[in-house]
């Protein structure tokens, strides 16, 4: 890999650069470090690089002619050197970093992507900076290694030419080394000890002369959670949300079990987990999942989302009324959840009363017809054309004819239970339940469902066949 530093001081970048690892990976061709310097490139005659600036203020700004034609200079250098096919084709523009303090802050994932560039420039600023127009004409991006103010840019190109190395194949001696460092996952490293096993009466922690690996591999993870929760609050709230999410959540297993579900059917965007509250995304319809110990919970977690047109799954009454007083939403349903929790499916008797088969797009006025709850047409369409949605047909005076249909919604909770009038009270809806129960748990998954708090009916079926009511209610609130 290659990288020219466009500067008014190349000698501090090459000694800086040509030592210990780096010199090495230069030494053995894995890297190239090229300074310019932008000075030999001025069209002044006393060799002056800047002036002041236009409009008054402090320092001195560097001038855009001599900048621009040290990097017409290497750009032309560059594609000489390119390889045959390469220039006779258009040759991919060069990129170039300008180091500033008002550009992206660099990090670890950035080193990375820029590592899989072969050529990269750095354009190093000194004084107050560099004249606009020629940033505007050759920067590809502005890149700041930290909110403070260096006195010029060799610094933090070495910084990134060090970062971005370390990720170049064969740069280090041990390609794990790179692997388990901080950053790594979002986790900071843990703590690393070497001989003597005591030292000023402290002793190295036990598990690590245990030679158990997988205990030495458990203790590691632990430290770098707790390290990374104490000393870089920012990055732990990014690591591992959806297990985050999950712990909190089997606090109440009932309760959460739609949210449950969603995070294990690998459909939710966790979008924040506190220690008193959870907030997820259901992917596919822009649901929001929330649920919170308190007001002030809520509070924050209900201040992420983008309330406009959003539909709200709260799982405690107060979440539902900041939602209505918030964002002005008025349409609520509350509802009862109930949970399948036994593994086993339920007995064949059930379901062989009819036959059962998916709907298809073409049963959509069908569906229409006879479901308006929740669903709107385009999105019973979606449901048909995935196949969520079942008919139970029975044999009547010979003719085959649809009875009833029942559904999973997008966001994963079974519904849309219909048994036409006059096929009640003939166990239809049972079979349909049942079916719908068996199926899911052949996924792998937990049924579970949402009722209205007035449909007694439904609520009395789904406990006949073992599911659980979860205590407290749930509010849909759009
Ligand atoms: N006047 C500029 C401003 O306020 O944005 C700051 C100029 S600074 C004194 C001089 C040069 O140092 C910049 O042009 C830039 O190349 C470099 N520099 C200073 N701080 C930096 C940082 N945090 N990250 C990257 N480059 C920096």
């Amino acid at each position: 890999m290659q990288f020219h530093i466009l500067t008014l001081f190349p000698e501090m970048v090459e000694n800086g650069l040509k030592t210990s690892i780096l010199g090495r990976a230069v030494d053995r061709g894995l890297i190239g470090v090229h300074a310019v310097n932008i000075r030999d490139y001025t069209a002044d005659r006393h060799g002056r690089v800047d002036d002041y600036p236009y409009g008054g203020g402090a320092g001195m700004l560097m001038q855009a002619q001599p900048v621009y034609d040290a990097f017409c200079a290497l750009q032309e250098q560059s594609a000489k050197k390119a390889p045959l096919q390469e220039q006779g084709a258009k040759k991919a523009p060069l990129r170039v970093i300008y180091l500033t303090p008002q550009g992206r802050v660099f990090d670890q994932k950035m080193a990375e992507e820029l590592a899989k560039e072969e050529e990269l420039v750095f354009l190093c600023g000194h004084y107050e900076g560099i004249d606009e127009r020629v940033l505007e004409e050759i920067v590809t991006d502005q890149v700041s290694i930290g909110d403070y103010v260096l006195t010029g840019g060799e610094l933090p190109a070495m910084v990134m030419i060090d970062a971005i190395s370390r990720m170049v194949p064969g740069v280090l001696k041990n390609e794990e080394s790179g692997e388990t460092e901080s950053f790594r996952g979002d986790l900071l490293e843990y703590p690393q000890y070497t001989r003597p096993e005591v030292w000023r009466d402290k002793a190295v922690p036990a598990v690590l002369l245990s030679g158990d690996h997988a205990k030495v591999e458990k203790w590691r993870l632990e430290q770098s959670i707790d390290r990374t929760r104490q000393r870089r609050p920012d990055l732990y709230e990014r690591y591992d949300l959806p297990g985050r999410a999950l712990d909190y959540l089997k606090q109440e297993r009932l309760l959460h079990r739609d949210m449950i579900e969603d995070i294990r059917r690998r459909q939710a965007q966790v979008l924040a987990v506190l220690s008193d509250g959870v907030l997820l995304q259901d992917k596919r319809t822009g649901i929001y999942m929330v649920t919170a110990r308190n007001r002030d919970a809520g509070e924050r977690l209900l201040s992420m989302t983008d309330p406009d047109g959003a539909v709200f799954c709260c799982h405690q009454k107060f979440l539902m009324q900041s939602v209505a007083d918030r964002f002005h939403k008025t349409r609520i349903n509350e509802c009862f959840q109930t949970v399948y929790t036994k593994k086993t499916p339920l007995p064949e008797e059930k379901t062989d009363i009819c036959r059962i088969f998916p709907l298809g797009e073409g049963d959509l006025d069908l569906v229409c017809e006879h479901y308006h709850t929740l669903a709107d047409r385009e999105t019973l369409a979606g449901l048909l054309r995935e196949g969520s949605i079942f008919a139970a047909s029975v044999c009547e005076e010979g003719k085959a004819q649809i009875a009833g249909f029942i559904g999973t919604h997008a966001e994963g909770g079974m519904g849309l239970l219909e048994v036409f009038p006059p096929f009640r009270r003939r166990k239809i809806g049972q079979a349909l339940v049942s079916f719908l129960i068996n199926r899911t748990l052949e996924k792998g998954w937990t049924p579970y469902g949402q009722i209205f708090t007035d449909n007694e009916p439904s609520l009395k079926l789904q406990e006949k066949l073992g599911m659980r009511l979860c205590p407290g209610t749930l509010y849909w609130i759009s």
